[in-house]
């Protein structure tokens, strides 16, 4: 499995935000979000280039099988939460490696995946002890909507995890007319809005707005605890 890299941190957002959590990038995704504007090595992108760019910077991956990861989770002290990101995490879930790993994994820890929520789960048992925060892509990203829209993903991932919550970056009251269109099929299913921003002065200018968007709307707020603290610093 091709890994960008593996950190320990705190997890900056969404429900487990603040908690202790150990991260596990996973490269590839099936979107290029050109849309959120990240210059980097002449790519433009989401502020994780180096994921999505798997062509480009392939020579800078790690290749683990599931025993060297379980290994370098092992050496993690105090069971963090084990955050399974990307780029999208779920291309390899076909991958008989990360089986075992998942499998080993929600058997003695908790495991939270950050999905664009666009490709449907298996039904793996495994599954079933995750926590899943579902980035759906909204029109600012770029991405075709016939793409990043998938109710069935949405609904299979809500249906076979543990707990599933949407997590959406917010500029405007208007972003909430695309948000309605695709949260209104899942009414049960939290969510958290977050402020638009790649630096902390960004952040701290719209946070009060989003905020305040979450409780005239009665949703959940998330800040964003790396760009916080570390502006757009990568593998924090
Ligand atoms: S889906 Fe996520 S990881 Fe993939 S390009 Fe978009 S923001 Fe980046």
């Amino acid at each position: 499995m091709k890994v960008v890299e593996t950190f320990l941190s705190i997890q900056a957002e969404g429900m487990f935000s603040g908690r202790y959590a150990f991260f596990i990038r996973f490269a590839g995704c099936n979107f290029n979000c050109t849309g959120f504007g990240v210059k980097k090595d002449n790519f433009i992108g989401c502020d994780t280039i180096k994921a999505v760019q798997t062509k480009a910077y392939l020579h800078t991956y790690f290749d683990y099988n599931a025993d060297e990861l379980i290994a370098l989770v092992k050496k993690q002290k105090s069971n963090p939460l084990i955050v399974i990101t990307g780029g999208e995490p779920l291309l390899l879930q076909n991958d008989k490696e990360f089986v075992k790993l998942l499998s080993f994994l929600t058997l003695n820890y908790d495991v939270q995946f950050e999905s664009n929520a666009s490709i449907k789960l298996k039904e793996y048992d495994f599954y079933k002890k995750c926590y899943f925060a579902m980035g759906v892509k909204l029109a600012n990203s770029g991405v075709k909507k016939e793409l990043r829209i998938n109710k069935d993903a949405i609904f299979s991932i809500i249906k076979n995890s543990k707990k599933a919550f949407f997590k959406f970056v917010i500029n405007d009251e208007k972003d909430l007319d695309e948000l309605y269109e695709i949260i209104n099929d899942f009414k049960d299913t939290s969510v958290y809005l977050m402020p638009m921003g790649s630096t902390s002065k960004e952040l701290s200018l719209n946070a009060k707005k989003v905020f305040e968007l979450c409780v005239k709307h009665s949703f959940n707020y998330s800040d964003r605890l790396h760009i916080r603290i570390y502006d757009d610093k990568e593998g924090v």
